[in-house]
C-alpha cells in the first residue's frame, strides 16, 4: 500500500497541470493516465512526409498569466512559436466566397461581409436595454437581441463553431461566453463595456502592467510539447497505460488499485472527461453522475491535409477560414496551419487543418475515413481553388470531442459542487467546468492545486492567479 497526499486520475492538460503545481508545491502525488502518454486530446506528431499533425488544439491563447508561468517552469520559453504576420487575417465564407473579417471600425464599415442593414443594427446596440432577471439565455438569443440576426449568422455562429464546435442556439451565454454576459451586466451594452475594458487595458499597459506574453502561441513541434515536458519533468509521479475503473472511499481516504498496488490518499482528483467521471462516482453520488452524463460531447473529425503549394490558388494569407452554418457546407472551418506557424510543412507544400462534425452535424464525423476524406478535399478544392489531390491526409476522429456548456449547465455545475461537498477529498476537474480552452484548463488545474496545497499545510506557498486582471489577456 502506498500513502500519498493526492491521487489524480486523467492526464489531459487539466490533470497534468494540476500535477505540476502539486508536485512543485511539495505534495506527494501520483497521476494515472489511460493512454500511453499524458496530453489527452493535446498531441502532435510529424507524418511520413514531415507535416506537423495536431490531434487537438493547434494553438492556445495567453489568456492567463499562469500559462506563461507554466511554460517558464518547464523551460519551454525558447520552444515557443508565434503566429506569422500574414496570419492576422481571418476569413469567413459568405455566399460561397471567402471574405476577410474586419479588424477595426473603418474596415467594418467598408467590409462586404456584413450588409448595410447589419451595420446599422449594430450601431443601435448601446441603446438596447439590458436584460433583467436571471432567466438563462442561449448565445443565439442573446446575440440576436443585442446585435441582430446577421451578426449571429455571420460572426458569432462561425466563431462558436471555431471554439466549441458548438451551436449558439444550444449554448448558454452565461456559461459558454461569460464575457458577453458580464459586459451586458456591467455596462448595459457590449460596445460600451468593450470600450471600457479596452481603456482599462490601455491604462494598465501604460502603468507597465501589460503581460510580457500575449496573443496566440504554439511550440516548435506543436502543442504536444507542453504535456510532453510535464511528463518528462514529473515522470516518476506518472503511471501511463492505467485505466482506472473504480475508486473506493474507506475510513475517510480514497483508494485506487492500479497494477496490483493499492494507492491511498485523502484527496482524489478525477480529471477525466465527464462521462468517465460519472462512471467512477456513480456508486457514491448518483445525482452528480447523472448530471455529468448529461453533458453533450459531439463527435468531431480533425483532418490534416497536405497539398503542393503550386496547386492551391488561394494565397492562404491568414489564420484560416470559418464556415457559417447558413452556408450549408460540410466543414466547420479550416486552419491554414503552414501559414500560421513556421516549419509545419515541407518546402513547397501547404498544410491545412479542417474540422467536420461538431454539434452542427456530429454524424458527419462518424462516417468512414474515405467518406470524410472525400468531402474534406471537395470542400477545400471548391473554396480555396485546389487543383490536385492531397499529398497526405491524416485523420483524427474524436467520438466525444469538446463538452458543450448548453442551457442548463448551471444546474450541472451545482450538482458537481454538491457532490464535492458530500464526498470530502473528491475533486472533479476538467474542461466541462471553468472553460474549454487550454488556458482555462491550466487555470482550473492551478486553482485546485492551490486549494489542496493550502489545505494540506503546503510545504511551499503557492501564489494565486492574482498577479494581473485576466481581462488584460483577453483577445480584443
Ligand atoms: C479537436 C480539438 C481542438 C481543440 N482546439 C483548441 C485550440 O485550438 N485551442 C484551445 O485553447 N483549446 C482547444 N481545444 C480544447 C482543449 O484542447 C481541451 O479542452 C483540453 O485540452 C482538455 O483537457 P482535459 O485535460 O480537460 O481533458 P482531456 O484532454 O480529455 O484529458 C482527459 C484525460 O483523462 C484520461 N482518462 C479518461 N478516463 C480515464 C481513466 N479511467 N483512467 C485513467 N485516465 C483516464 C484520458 O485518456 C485523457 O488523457 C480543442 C479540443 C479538441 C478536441
Amino acid at each position: 500500500m502506498r500513502n500519498l497526499d493526492v491521487i489524480i486520475i486523467g492526464g489531459g492538460i487539466s490533470g497534468a497541470s494540476a500535477l505540476h503545481w502539486l508536485a512543485k508545491g511539495g505534495a506527494d502525488v501520483v497521476l494515472f493516465e489511460r493512454g500511453e502518454a499524458v496530453g489527452g486530446v493535446m498531441g502532435s506528431h510529424r507524418n511520413e512526409l514531415g507535416a506537423l499533425v495536431e490531434s487537438g488544439p493547434n494553438s492556445a491563447q495567453f489568456n492567463t498569466p499562469l500559462l506563461s508561468e507554466l511554460i517558464d517552469d518547464l523551460d519551454l520559453g525558447d520552444r515557443l512559436v508565434h503566429p506569422a504576420a500574414e496570419a492576422a487575417n481571418r476569413y469567413i465564407l459568405r455566399d460561397g466566397r471567402l471574405m476577410p473579417v474586419p479588424t477595426g471600425p473603418k474596415a467594418f464599415f467598408r467590409s462586404r461581409l456584413f450588409s448595410g442593414a447589419a451595420k446599422r443594427r449594430l450601431l443601435r446596440e448601446p441603446f438596447i436595454r439590458a436584460a433583467v432577471g436571471e432567466a438563462e439565455e442561449s448565445i443565439a438569443q442573446f446575440v440576436e437581441r443585442r446585435l441582430g440576426r446577421e451578426m449571429l449568422d455571420y460572426a458569432i455562429n462561425p466563431f462558436i463553431s471555431g471554439v466549441y464546435a458548438g451551436r449558439p442556439e444550444r449554448l448558454s451565454v452565461r456559461h459558454a461566453m461569460p464575457m458577453l454576459h458580464d459586459l451586458e451586466r456591467e455596462a448595459g451594452s457590449l460596445l460600451r463595456g468593450g470600450l471600457k475594458r479596452m481603456r482599462a487595458g490601455r491604462k494598465a499597459r501604460a502603468r507597465g502592467e501589460a503581460p510580457e506574453r500575449k496573443g496566440l502561441f504554439s511550440f516548435i513541434e506543436g502543442m504536444g510539447e507542453l504535456p510532453g515536458r510535464i511528463q518528462e519533468r514529473w515522470g516518476e509521479c506518472i503511471h501511463t497505460g492505467v485505466d482506472v475503473e473504480r475508486i473506493d472511499r474507506i475510513g475517510g481516504s480514497w483508494h485506487v488499485v492500479a497494477r496490483g498496488e493499492r494507492f491511498v490518499a485523502p484527496n482524489l482528483v478525477i480529471a477525466t472527461d465527464a462521462a468517465t467521471a460519472a462512471g467512477l462516482i456513480a456508486e457514491h453520488e448518483t445525482a452528480a453522475a447523472a448530471a455529468l452524463r448529461s453533458i453533450e460531447y459531439p463527435a468531431l473529425a480533425v483532418a490534416s491535409v497536405l497539398y503542393d503549394r503550386s496547386m492551391v490558388t488561394h494565397p492562404l494569407d491568414g489564420f484560416g477560414m470559418l464556415v457559417p452554418e447558413v452556408e450549408r457546407r460540410c466543414i466547420l472551418g479550416t486552419i491554414f496551419s503552414s501559414t500560421l506557424f513556421p516549419n509545419r510543412a515541407p518546402e513547397g507544400t501547404v498544410l491545412l487543418t479542417a474540422f467536420m462534425g461538431g454539434a452542427r452535424e456530429p454524424a458527419l464525423a462518424l462516417r468512414s475515413s474515405e467518406e470524410i476524406a472525400y468531402d474534406v478535399h471537395a470542400e477545400l478544392r471548391r473554396t480555396l481553388g485546389i487543383c490536385a489531390r492531397p499529398k497526405s491526409f491524416d485523420l483524427r476522429v474524436w467520438n466525444r470531442a469538446i463538452p458543450q456548456y448548453n442551457l442548463g449547465h448551471g444546474a450541472i455545475i451545482e450538482a458537481i459542487e454538491l457532490a464535492e461537498e458530500r464526498l470530502p477529498g473528491m475533486h472533479l476537474l476538467g474542461n466541462y467546468r471553468g472553460g474549454v480552452s487550454v488556458g482555462d484548463c491550466v487555470k482550473s488545474g492551478r486553482a485546485l492545486a492551490d486549494r489542496l496545497l493550502r489545505r494540506s499545510g503546503a510545504r511551499v506557498a503557492v501564489a494565486t492567479d492574482a498577479q494581473a486582471p485576466d481581462d488584460l489577456y483577453e483577445e480584443s
